[in-house]
């Protein structure tokens, strides 16, 4: 059946580079290779009320045209693989742009559980994996869940997009991140406030200090 579905996908999205429409992958290695990488500057947020600042390193700028429709493809089409593309392009920003210290550990944000069953698949949780692999730190996509549902983003200005995920998140189980430097990890960053309160989970729960890694400042 999981056959099928792929081959009638591919009649009606036939694979091909986002950037060149060579045949067979998602993003050629040419290609690949003219995604401009930002350099080790992380961008500081911090959640309403708190002095602890989340330290976000953006890979790459949002301006790119090809970063744009990878972006939009990899969001709106449910391309796995493409994940893993941008996964690479995340462990070759890390590579080139050195300064992070050690990770002791690698989250996704999670998405709304609801959400998640529609799409069938967290895509931060592809590229966290992408990470982890890359550098062996330990990846654990469970360690932050969601209260409950949140309405989607879409729409929101920022400050009712802060209110509408704030404390929306915290970790399973405190002791796993207690003293720890954790490293959170979503495709794209806007208002931070995800981000955020994200962190704000892991800072209750021990954290020691928090990073955040995603693709583009949308
Ligand atoms: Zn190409």
């Amino acid at each position: 059946m999981k056959k099928f579905i792929e081959f009638l996908s591919s009649l009606l999205f036939p694979i091909q580079c986002v950037g060149c429409r060579a045949a067979d992958q998602w993003l050629c290695a040419r290609c690949a290779q003219t995604v401009r990488l930002n350099s080790f500057e992380p961008v500081r947020f911090r959640p309403s009320g708190s002095q602890l600042t989340i330290k976000v390193l953006v890979a790459a700028d949002y301006s790119q045209p090809l970063l744009q429709r990878l972006l939009s493809t990899y969001k709106y089409r449910f391309v796995v693989d493409l994940g893993d593309r941008l996964g690479d392009l995340l462990v070759d920003f890390l590579k080139t742009a050195k300064g992070l210290p050690a990770i002791d550990l690698v989250a996704p944000v999670p998405l709304a559980s609801r959400r998640l069953r529609w799409r069938s698949f967290n895509q931060s949780e592809i590229l966290a994996r992408r990470v982890g692999q890359a550098f062996s730190w330990p990846v654990d996509p469970g360690l932050l869940v969601r209260h409950h549902y949140r309405h989607p983003q879409v729409g929101l200005d920022a400050q009712r997009r802060r209110q509408n995920v704030r404390h929306a998140f915290r970790v399973a189980d405190p002791a796993s991140v207690r003293g720890k430097r954790v490293l959170l990890v979503d495709d794209v960053v806007t208002t931070g406030s995800t981000l955020t309160e994200c962190a704000a989970g892991l800072w209750a729960a021990g954290a020691r200090e928090v990073w955040g890694l995603v693709i583009a400042h949308g």
